[in-house]
């Protein structure tokens, strides 16, 4: 099924390959819409050979998404690891609280991949579909809207049409600036600290997080048993202080701010760091343009929410334009493309703000607010009902799903 005819070159433009525009564009391109997909990336050959120190937790909504995009079945064993319990604790006092997906009989709460592997998988899809083009080192110059179309010109001369054009290049996204839409962005004043570390102790697959004063501590755990993907939030001057310290002095500090629950740490690979803010875009459509992704919001990854919310804009999006292209009608109307601004928008802009609350309730310091903390964590985790709530939100179970999201019902 395509839309397309004689005078444009493509159905959809997305600009930016990465985990969400690769998932889009397949889901697009499944659907046999012709797509043409440019990223100013290189692409990498082989790159799953490569330690990737950006590594996602991935819901169960994701794994479905990622299904139907052709991709999942692509990635390698030992590129997923599962994490079937969670435990989150306070520094500050004895609160802790501790999920278990069987206790809402499910195997898993959900699965840690680097980043990179997803992306590797993707790419692959994408190469097997005649109807997606993609284009490496390539980034769009201007964007213009025309009667029923809109004119994408490239850095190096190149132009293109299409009835729509989607932004998915991340969070300092050109071609939003292009299309002059505001991003409100709130600097945390945070930067988060990622590396996989090797751990005496096992993980059991059990992903962990440690409030500390100055931001969150996780350890999620990868398929080898001894190996956990870290993030560590915390102010700039601490991260490259860190970022900074010698294998064995920041083993030691590591260890020491995990409570040695992992016992030590015997080996670390390269220490990556990120820049922590929340933004959401004013607008995430325009006629014949839309954002999805980080393009459109970014999150505190306190919760390893943002790829996944992206991965909904990309499910919803694509929903709304092939159901569109299927009734044989234009898919860059405002109508069509605010339906999607609807329905993920709002839910955007509420996991954004929660997040900011859970980051200023574990941050504050004082004495009563430490000892509300600690009370509410050991009363969420004494309620069976609340927490079963909490964790079937969290691994992507409820809410306003797409239905290629819906996989596990
Ligand atoms: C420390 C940390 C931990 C995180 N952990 C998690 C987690 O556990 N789970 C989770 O769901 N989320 C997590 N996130 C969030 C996640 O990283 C992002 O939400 C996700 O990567 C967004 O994907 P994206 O494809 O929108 O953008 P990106 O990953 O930034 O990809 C953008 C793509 O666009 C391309 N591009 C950029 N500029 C241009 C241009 N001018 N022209 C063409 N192409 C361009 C890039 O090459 C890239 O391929 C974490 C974030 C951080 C900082």
């Amino acid at each position: 099924m395509t839309v397309i005819d004689d005078n444009i070159d493509a159905d959809v433009i997305v600009v930016g390959g990465g985990i969400i525009g690769g998932s889009f564009a397949c889901l697009l391109g499944q659907a046999g819409l012709k797509v043409i997909l440019l990223d100013a990336g290189v692409r990498q050959v082989n790159s799953l050979k490569k330690v990737d120190a950006r590594v996602f937790a991935i819901t169960l909504a994701s794994e479905q998404i990622l299904k139907k995009a052709g991709a999942w079945q692509r990635l390698q064993k030992e590129d997923i690891a599962y994490f079937r319990k969670m435990h989150v604790w306070d520094e500050n006092g004895l609160g802790e609280v501790n999920f278990d997906s069987a206790s809402i009989c499910q195997s898993t709460m959900g699965y840690i991949i680097s980043h990179q592997a997803i992306v590797d998988a993707l790419q692959e899809k994408l190469l097997e579909l005649d109807n997606v083009r993609c284009l490496w080192s390539v980034s769009p110059a201007y964007v213009k809207e025309e009667a029923d179309t809109i004119v994408l010109g490239t850095e190096d001369g190149l132009q293109f049409s299409s009835r729509l054009v989607v932004a998915a290049d991340g969070h300092n996204s050109k071609l939003r600036s292009l299309a002059n839409i505001h991003y409100q962005k709130h600097d945390y004043k945070q930067s988060a600290l990622g590396c996989i570390v090797t751990t005496e102790f096992a993980h059991s697959e059990i992903a962990r997080q440690r409030f500390l004063k100055r931001g969150p501590l996780a350890f999620l755990p990868m398929h080898d048993p001894h190996q956990s993907a870290i993030v560590w939030s915390s102010s700039p001057d601490h991260i490259q202080r860190l970022k900074a310290l010698d294998k064995s002095a920041f083993h030691f500090e590591l260890a020491e701010a995990f409570a040695h629950e992992l016992g030590d740490i015997k080996e670390s690979t390269e220490r990556a760091v990120f820049p922590l803010s929340r933004a959401q875009a004013d607008s995430y459509t325009k006629p014949r343009l839309a954002l999805i992704g980080d393009s459109a919001h970014t999150v505190h990854p306190l919760a390893g929410l943002g790829a996944n919310l992206g991965m909904l804009d990309a499910a919803s999006l694509a929903e709304e334009i092939i159901d569109t292209c299927q009734r044989g009608r234009d898919p860059g109307r405002l109508q069509v493309l605010r339906r999607y601004e609807r329905r993920r928008k709002g839910e955007n802009r509420n996991m954004m703000y929660l997040m900011d609350s859970f980051k200023h309730l574990f941050e504050n310091q004082h004495q009563s607010v430490q000892w509300l903390r600690n009370f509410g964590l050991d009363t969420v985790d004494s309620l069976p009902v609340v927490k079963h709530v909490i964790l079937k939100r969290a691994m992507g179970l409820t809410g306003n799903l797409p239905e290629s999201a819906r996989g596990h019902f």
